[in-house]
């Protein structure tokens, strides 16, 4: 399948990987929009949250809890933090394998842009 975050998961591009298991990869995104942005991914390809079946309940709140656990890793957890996933191409979606990134280390703007 011709989808970057597949060839990610994949090991066929590089990435910076922060944390793995079976089901899930999170790496520093490659363009950060703050002092910390990683993006946490399924492995298995959904491409947007549209996307997401009933089968895939425990998996989306795995995101969340892995997330939150590097938060707490990278000592931001109690300053704050920001999860966003966007969805299709006004909320600005440029690879469709849902991401949820995580954005922290300086104040954040709301409501966003
Ligand atoms: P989105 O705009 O929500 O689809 O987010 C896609 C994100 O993927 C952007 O923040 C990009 O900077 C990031 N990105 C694109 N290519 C790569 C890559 N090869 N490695 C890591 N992050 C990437
Ligand atoms: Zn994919």
């Amino acid at each position: 399948m011709n989808c970057l975050f597949c060839k990610i998961t994949a090991k066929e591009i590089p990435a910076k990987i922060v944390y793995e298991d079976e089901t899930v990869l999170a790496f520093e995104d490659i363009t950060p929009q703050a002092p910390v942005h990683i993006l946490i991914i399924p492995k298995k390809h959904i491409s947007t949250v549209l996307e997401i079946g009933n089968d895939d309940h425990a998996l989306i709140g795995y995101m969340f809890q892995v997330a939150s656990r590097i938060a707490r890793e990278k000592k931001v957890a109690e300053r704050g933090f920001r999860l966003v996933m966007n969805c299709n191409h006004e909320s600005g979606q440029t690879v469709f394998h849902i991401h949820l990134h995580l954005l922290a280390g300086r104040a954040m703007h709301w409501p966003p842009g």
